[in-house]
C-alpha cells in the first residue's frame, strides 16, 4: 500500500503557520511587512508562470512583492544593475533572479551579484558553502521543500539510504549535501548521487530506501527500478502538449507502476511543487527577521 505525501496540503498547514508568525512577530510590533522582490528577464512562458504564482503565493499570505520584468534582449550590466538596486534597497527583505537565464547571461556572475543576506533562493556559493558546512544559511527552496515533507510525515531519514538522481544546483546537489548533514532528524542519510553519466541506475536505486528523482524525464524511474517499500520523492515538472496546448504536468515517476510498490509516494501535481513556493516565503521571513 503506497500513501501519497500530500505537500498541497502541509503547504495550507505551513502557510497558516507562517501567517501566523507575520502577524506575532511582524505586524503586533509594528514591523513593516516583509518584502521579497523578483527580477524576471525574458519572456519565457514556464518563467512567467512561477513567477506569477510566487507573486500570487505572496498576496495569499499576505507579504509584498515587487516584480522587475526586464526585456528578452537586456544586456547583462542592465541585470547587474537592476541586482544591486535591490541588494541597497532597504525595503526589500531578500529577492530572486528567475533561472533559468538567457545564454547571453552568466548565470555564475548573476548569482554571485547578489548579496547573500538576501538570497532567498540559497543559490550564492556563500549559502552553498554554509550548508555544506552545516551553518545557518538560506536553503534552496525545492531542496527545503523536501525535507519538510519527509520531516513532517516522520520518514526516517537517519541511518537510510538515499539515491539522489540529479545534481542540478537548484535540486539534486542541495539535497544531497542536506540529507547527509550530520542532523539526527533531518539528516544522517548515505546519500548516493547519480546523474546522465552513471550507469546502470537501477542497480543504485534498487538498494536505496528513498530515492529522490529531478531528472526532468517523465516517467523515467519505474516499479522495477526500486525496492518494495521505498520512499519516492518525485520532483520532475514537465509540461506535456496536449491537442498542440502545453497542459498536463507530468513527474519523473512511472506512476502506475511505482504505486503499490513504494511505501511513499510524492505526487505530481500536488507534491513537491506546492511546497517549494511556500518555502520561498519563509526564506523571506527569516530574510526580514534577519533585517531588522
Ligand atoms: P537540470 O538542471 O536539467 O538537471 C537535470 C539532472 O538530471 C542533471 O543532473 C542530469 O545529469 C540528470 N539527468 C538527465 N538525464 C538523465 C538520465 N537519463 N539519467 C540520469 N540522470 C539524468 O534540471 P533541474 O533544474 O534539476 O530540474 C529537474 C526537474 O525538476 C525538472 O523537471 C524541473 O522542472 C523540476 N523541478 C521541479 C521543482 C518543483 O518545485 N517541483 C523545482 C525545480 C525543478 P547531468 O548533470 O549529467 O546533465
Amino acid at each position: 500500500m503506497t500513501k501519497l505525501l500530500n505537500g498541497e496540503k502541509l503547504a495550507i498547514s505551513i502557510r497558516k503557520e507562517i501567517s501566523k508568525e507575520i502577524k506575532t512577530l511582524i505586524l503586533d510590533k509594528k514591523k513593516r511587512l516583509p518584502h521579497l522582490g523578483i527580477i524576471l528577464l525574458g519572456d519565457n512562458s514556464s518563467s512567467i508562470t512561477y513567477v506569477n504564482s510566487k507573486i500570487k503565493e505572496c498576496k495569499n499570505i499576505g507579504i509584498q512583492s515587487s516584480l522587475i520584468h526586464l526585456p528578452n534582449n537586456s544586456p547583462e550590466y542592465n541585470l547587474i544593475k537592476e541586482i544591486e538596486k535591490m541588494n541597497n534597497d532597504p525595503l526589500i527583505d531578500g529577492f530572486i533572479v528567475q533561472l533559468p537565464l538567457k545564454k547571453h547571461i552568466n548565470t555564475d556572475k548573476i548569482i554571485m551579484s547578489i548579496n547573500p543576506k538576501k538570497d532567498v533562493d540559497g543559490f550564492h556559493p556563500e549559502n552553498f558553502g554554509k550548508i555544506s558546512l552545516n551553518m545557518k544559511a538560506f536553503f534552496p527552496a525545492t531542496a527545503l521543500g523536501i525535507l519538510s515533507i519527509l520531516d513532517r510525515y516522520k520518514i526516517k531519514i537517519s541511518g537510510k539510504h538515499t539515491v539522489v538522481i540529479g545534481r542540478s544546483r537548484i535540486v539534486g546537489r542541495p539535497i544531497s549535501i542536506l540529507l547527509s548533514r550530520k542532523n539526527n532528524r533531518i539528516g544522517n542519510s548515505t546519500v548516493t548521487i547519480t546523474h546522465s553519466y552513471t550507469p546502470n541506475i537501477d542497480f543504485h536505486t534498487k538498494k536505496a530506501d528513498i530515492v529522490i528523482t529531478a531528472v526532468g524525464i517523465p516517467g523515467f524511474l519505474k516499479g522495477k527500478m526500486i525496492k518494495n517499500g521505498a520512499v519516492v520523492i518525485d520532483v520532475g515538472l514537465t509540461k506535456i502538449e496536449k491537442n498542440g496546448k502545453k497542459s498536463l504536468l507530468k513527474g519523473d515517476v512511472d506512476f502506475n507502476t511505482v504505486y503499490g510498490k513504494a511505501s511513499y509516494l510524492t505526487p505530481v501535481p500536488g507534491g513537491v511543487g506546492p511546497m517549494t513556493k511556500i518555502m520561498l516565503i519563509k526564506n523571506t521571513l527569516i530574510a526580514a527577521l534577519n533585517n531588522r
